[in-house]
């Protein structure tokens, strides 16, 4: 439930969601939101970020979403590499990065998925390898979100274990320009201001300090990074069910055809009001994840981020769908701006981690039924 902080964070944010609407220039609106100080609400204070969590980014994201402009760097930038920055960096590297992260003058992309591991990312093959003090990092990375834009990006990869031969993960910060490291847009059928790109790294030098934490303890900081992913990518899809709903609502009120509005016809509120019930009770879910998470209980976190990002993931799919039939013909058109919300609802059934992936994870961790796998 929302204190009377998140409240008052919820509506300042809404306020400025709609003063910049929908359709707005994404960079503006950016900058806009860091000068005020939401981008870095999670963010340490003593780095120039709020001092809040992941609970309060999370209706940052939700409330724009909910006002047409969601800014999905922020799944990113302050969520993921923010916090693996301000849990597990160096003193050099906080400074180096946590104050530009919050005010948003600096940007950073994260990239973990790989043309030929996908969901299973215990397979990925980006290898850093020791040269003297340096490391040099090489692999692919593909659907990276916003690495134009992003002044560095989050890569993980893996080291050589040289005592038992297996491969083990640890995150470098790769800035967007260094030799070696380049990127090819993919062309998405996506209508969104963040574009996703494939990445090569060839041999790309970074100095000792580009690796974020320990060596050694790769796995523990990536999950760190991994659940407020869930939680923001929950908030994303909350956000942009409640815009779909809105407009449909808006629009069954008024839209009459016989002798009442569409909206008096229960097989038109109906659906509409079981849309409603499912992205409130996603928003449950995504509020239990973000306490939990803010609470320091990273292994309870997992279990509810997880819940959250499917559940939020269906309601929002389905809360799409069910605005764009609300509008009929118009459902479709350009200027009700719905149709083009149908991919990218689909977007948080896939990403970070696809619906399946959740339903095994709780069929295994959470109910102890067998792997097939
Ligand atoms: C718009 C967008 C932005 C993205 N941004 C980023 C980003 O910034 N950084 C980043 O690192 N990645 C990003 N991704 C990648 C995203 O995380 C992956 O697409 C996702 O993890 C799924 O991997 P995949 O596409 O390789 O699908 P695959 O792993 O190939 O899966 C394909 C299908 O098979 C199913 N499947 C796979 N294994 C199993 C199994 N064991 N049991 C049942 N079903 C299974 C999946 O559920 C899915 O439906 C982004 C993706 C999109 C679409």
């Amino acid at each position: 439930m929302d204190t009377e902080d998140h409240k008052a964070l919820r509506e300042a944010v809404a306020a400025l969601g709609k003063r910049h609407g929908r359709g707005g220039d994404t960079e503006q609106l950016w900058s806009d939101a860091g000068r005020l100080g939401y981008l870095g609400v999670n963010l340490p204070e003593k780095h120039g970020g709020g001092g809040g969590g992941i609970s309060e980014l999370s209706i940052v994201l939700e409330e724009l979403g909910a006002a047409g402009c969601p800014l999905l760097m922020l799944v990113v930038s302050p969520a993921i590499c923010g916090t693996v920055i301000a849990r597990f960096g160096t003193e050099q590297q906080k400074q180096a990065w946590l104050p530009g992260l919050a005010d948003g003058t600096r940007r950073m992309a994260f990239g973990i998925t790989e043309p030929d591991a996908g969901s299973n990312s215990h397979r990925i093959t980006t290898t850093a390898r020791k040269d003297g003090t340096d490391w040099l990092l090489t692999g692919r990375k593909v659907f990276i979100s916003g690495v134009d834009i992003a002044d560095a990006t989050l890569i993980v990869g893996r080291t050589e274990d040289a005592r038992t031969g297996r491969l083990k993960p640890c995150l470098f910060i790769v800035p967007r320009d260094t030799p070696g490291f380049t990127r090819r847009p993919i062309d998405m059928e996506l209508n969104a201001a963040e574009k996703q790109f494939e990445l090569v790294l060839d041999d790309v030098r970074l100095p000792a300090d580009a690796l974020v934490g320990d060596e050694d303890a790769g796995l523990l900081q990536l999950f760190a990074g991994l659940n407020p992913e869930r939680i923001m990518t929950a908030a994303f899809a909350i956000g942009m069910g409640r815009h779909a709903l809105a407009q449909a609502i808006g629009y069954a009120r008024d839209r009459t055809v016989w002798n009442t509005p569409i909206g008096a016809h229960q097989a038109v509120a109906h659906p509409l009001a079981q849309a409603h019930i499912e992205l409130e009770l996603a928003r449950l879910m995504m509020q239990k994840a973000a306490a939990l998470y803010d609470a320091g209980d990273d292994m309870g976190a997992g279990e509810a981020a997880n819940m959250a990002k499917y559940a939020a993931g269906e309601a929002c799919v389905k809360a799409v769908d069910q605005a764009v039939h609300t509008l009929g013909g118009n459902g479709l058109t350009r200027e009700y701006g719905l149709a083009r919300l149908i991919t990218a609802a689909r977007v948080a059934r896939i990403a970070p981690v696809s619906r399946e992936m959740i339903l095994n994870y709780v069929s295994h961790q959470t109910l102890g039924l067998p792997k097939s796998y």
